[in-house]
């Protein structure tokens, strides 16, 4: 069983290259998911409050029988706890139900800028970063102009900044500005979600060269680019397919021909107007 690489991340803790995404799964689904993935080789968990599974992840999290410090639990505060001040009881109860007396991730989940509270959201959550409760901080679908708010009003820079990232949508100009800021890109929705990406021929035959699924390669075009990468699956086999992904190399010239899978600067989704 070999685990993901670990990533280093700008205030020097460490995140496991790949995780496990655990929307849309109940509390039950997700508590076994959380046993198996472990089993699996899995250190790193991505849940949130909207995905009203924490209590399940926690459940998980006590059942699989490796410490607490070598997990890398994530959650994300929800809309309604956005507001100067109101993280703290966002990441209580967020604690309270994943039975644990830190997180080690704990993510803005919207920037919601019309409601325009992001920026006093982040002074709290640098409070709370001081406070031990969480080890990094970071935001999720936020774009530059997002980010550039937060490096002129506030004092820490965002550790991470995960987004909807795969060969479709592959979000260069975002992510090279994440990289320019020492902000790492982690992608969700990396297999394309419920899209068909993975049924694209491109993928089958870069497959076959090396004796992996579509899934494996795509996963494999996440970590050549350094990026962090949240498959979900509740799958065993899956699991287990989606971690495999250390032995081979994508060429440059398979690289180019992942190109081909790019949708256009208008897929995806809008972090202006999703989450409201
Ligand atoms: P995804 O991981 O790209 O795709 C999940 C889908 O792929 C599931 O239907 C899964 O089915 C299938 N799958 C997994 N491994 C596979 C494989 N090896 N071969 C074929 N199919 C495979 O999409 P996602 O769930 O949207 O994103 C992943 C995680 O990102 C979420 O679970 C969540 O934690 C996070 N997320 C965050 C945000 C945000 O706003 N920050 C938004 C969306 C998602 P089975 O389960 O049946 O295997």
């Amino acid at each position: 069983m070999a685990l993901a690489p670990l990533i280093e991340l700008n205030d020097g803790h460490k995140i496991p290259q790949l995780g496990l995404g655990t929307w849309p799964l109940d509390d039950t689904q997700v508590a076994e998911a959380v046993v198996e993935a472990v089993k699996h080789g899995y250190r790193h968990i991505d849940t949130a409050v909207k995905y009203g599974n924490e209590t399940g992840v926690g459940n998980g999290i006590k059942a699989c029988g490796v410490d607490r410090e070598e997990l890398f639990i994530t959650t994300k505060l929800d809309g309604g706890f956005q507001g100067s001040g109101k993280a703290v009881a966002g990441l209580d109860g967020s604690l309270e139900r994943l039975g644990l007396d830190y997180v080690d991730l704990l993510l803005i989940h919207w920037p919601l800028p019309r409601r325009d509270e992001f920026v006093s959201t982040w002074k709290t959550f640098e409070e709370l970063q001081a406070s031990g409760k969480v080890r990094s901080i970071g935001v999720s679908n936020f774009k530059p102009a997002h980010l550039d708010r937060l490096f002129a009003e506030t004092d820490v820079i965002p550790a991470v900044n995960q987004i909807q990232v795969s060969p479709s949508i592959p979000r260069s100009v975002a992510r090279a500005f994440n990289e320019q800021h020492g902000i790492v890109t982690e992608s969700y929705s990396p297999l394309g979600a419920s899209s068909d990406l993975l049924n694209a021929p491109v993928l089958a035959s870069i497959g076959r060269k090396y004796g992996k699924t579509p899934g494996q390669v795509v996963l494999r075009w996440h970590v050549q680019q350094g990026l962090v990468a949240i498959p979900k699956t509740s799958n065993p086999q899956r699991m287990q397919e989606n971690l495999d992904v250390y032995n081979f190399e994508l060429t440059h010239d398979d690289l180019l021909a992942l190109e081909t899978l790019d949708a256009g600067p208008d897929a995806g989704v809008d972090s202006d107007v999703q989450g409201h």
